[in-house]
């Protein structure tokens, strides 16, 4: 690893003038959370860490470090999967953490919006819309620790995206701070603006490379004040689609969640997560975790849930399932899908992708991406689970018992291969939630199409024409 670069007295100076001396981190130890990625994959240097209190303060942060040509890491909770969130290990950037920046702007009802700035925990927003008796539906695993900046920067999905999109769909307006230090003044609140481009769509997903984003304008919902939650077999995957379809149609927007879990990912947390217990007496190779939210209350919503599983047993889909009757009955269902993640990784090194494939597509996936791993490396245990309700699966290798980390791992690449290739075929995504980053930013150029990409280079040389902005992440 490089050593960090010294940053020059007098640029620590003009940094001290805009943040104060206190919210410029030079120490190593104080750096050190900023330097490393969640996952510990990624480790880099920086000349410092600043921590701005105000879109102005980011503003004149980021025009100092044009003029003296300083590349800039955005960093907000640092939970990203990609490694977009650190430097690279040359020492030259600045981490620009917009922890500092957790205001509630405005709240209007009327509108159904909240403008909140960038550093905002998502839990936070989450809690300001509940006291609001409104929801704010994104919701995933590390929302107590991930910020609005991150979720819009890498377009963050999670749990509920089947019935109230991602983050992309939840958001009417921006404030960008532009690679020269403009600030971009976009947080409108209106549902209808045809005055052109869709400025804000560019920053959404673009992972901090052409712009920091120092707050929005969410949308807000209805609170739901019932829901109805069940676990169910399905006979396989086309099963789980049909009863997909059957969902939509008798529960309308109702439908919520509709989560895959394949048995071998249960076994795991079955294994390794104490008080971990499958509701149902036989074991089946597929399950779903379904639920519904609404207005009115449980029982209505309940019996909904109950009638459409009827069916769809009838229709020789569901050959078991079981209803959640308590909120600690729902929530060690959740438990089984919400620790996946944590099972695995328990269990041993894993090879992982986070990919989406049109819903009516996935059992040929699953079908197809199985033989050639299987015939590929015949110990492979493929761990599948996800969001089947909105295409997105988390199709994970998990290393064979027996099987050291290093060579499990030294297939990575060629694992990669044979299941983004038949993603590719089947039109979908190598990268469903999650972003490039670092980790996948070499491995797009194979399934982006050259137009494609010289749009995205040229929207980068148009909006961060010095490259500035988070080098090194997405292309
Ligand atoms: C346990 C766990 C569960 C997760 N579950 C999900 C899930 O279900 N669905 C899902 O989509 N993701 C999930 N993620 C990954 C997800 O991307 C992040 O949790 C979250 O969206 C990132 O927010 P953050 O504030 O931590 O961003 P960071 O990690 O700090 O940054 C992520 C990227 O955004 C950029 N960035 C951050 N803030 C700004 C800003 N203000 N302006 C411009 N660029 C910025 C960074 O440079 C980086 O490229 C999970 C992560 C963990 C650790």
């Amino acid at each position: 690893m490089n050593a960090p670069l010294h940053p020059s007295a007098e640029f620590l100076r003009a940094l001290h003038a805009i943040v104060g001396a206190e919210h410029v981190l030079v120490d190593p130890t104080d750096q050190a959370p900023y330097l490393i990625d969640w996952r510990g994959r990624y480790r880099g240097t920086a000349c410092a860490v600043a921590l701005p209190a105000d879109t102005a303060e980011v503003a004149a942060v980021v025009k100092l470090c044009a003029e003296r040509r300083i590349p800039i890491v955005p960093q907000g909770g640092n939970t990203g999967l990609v490694g977009g969130s650190v430097p690279d290990e040359s020492g030259a950037a600045l981490v620009l953490s917009l922890k500092r920046m957790h205001r509630v702007r405005a709240l209007d009802l009327d509108n159904d919006t909240i403008t909140v700035e960038s550093g905002c925990l998502l839990a936070s927003v989450q809690e300001a819309a509940r006291e609001a008796q409104r929801l704010f539906p994104l919701s995933l695993a590390a929302e107590g620790s991930c910020t609005v900046g991150g979720n819009l920067s890498t377009n963050a999905g999670g749990t509920a995206v089947l019935r109230y999109g991602n983050m992309r769909e939840l958001v009417l307006g921006l404030e960008v701070v532009l690679p020269d230090g403009r600030v971009w003044d976009g947080l409108r609140g209106l549902r209808k603006d045809n005055t052109g481009y869709d400025l804000k769509q560019l920053f959404i997903g673009a992972e901090g490379t052409l712009g920091v984003v120092t707050a929005a304008v969410l949308k807000l919902f209805p609170a739901p004040t019932a829901s109805a939650t069940a676990f169910a077999a399905v006979r396989d995957p086309d099963a789980a689609v049909a009863l997909l379809r059957l969902m939509r149609a008798r529960c309308a927007e109702h439908l919520t969640t509709f989560e895959l879990l394949s048995q071998p990912a249960l076994d795991l947390v079955v294994t390794h997560m104490a008080g971990s217990q499958v509701p149902l007496t036989q074991s089946y190779p597929w399950y779903v975790l379904v639920e519904l939210t609404g207005p009115g209350v449980d029982e209505a919503l309940q019996a909904e849930l109950v009638e459409t599983l009827e069916a769809a047993a009838e229709a020789g889909l569901v050959p078991d399932a079981a209803l959640a009757e308590s909120v600690a009955q729902r929530n060690a269902l959740w438990a089984l899908r919400e620790n996946m993640s944590e099972a695995q990784r328990l269990e041993g090194a894993g090879i992982k992708h986070d990919i989406s494939i049109p819903v009516s597509s996935i059992p040929r996936f699953l079908e197809r991406a199985g033989a050639q791993l299987v015939e590929a490396f015949p110990q492979v245990r493929i761990v599948a689970f996800g969001h089947l309700g909105d295409g997105n699966l988390h199709y994970n290798l998990v290393q064979p018992r027996g099987r050291s980390k290093e060579a499990f791992l030294a297939e990575a690449d060629r694992a990669n291969l044979i299941v983004h290739d038949e993603v590719a075929r089947l039109r979908g995504s190598i990268s469903a939630e999650h972003g490039l980053g670092q980790l996948k930013r070499d491995e797009i150029v194979r399934y982006k199409s050259a137009v494609e990409l010289e749009l995205m280079r040229a929207v980068k040389r148009a909006l961060d024409p010095a490259g500035l902005m988070n080098p090194g992440k997405v292309l």
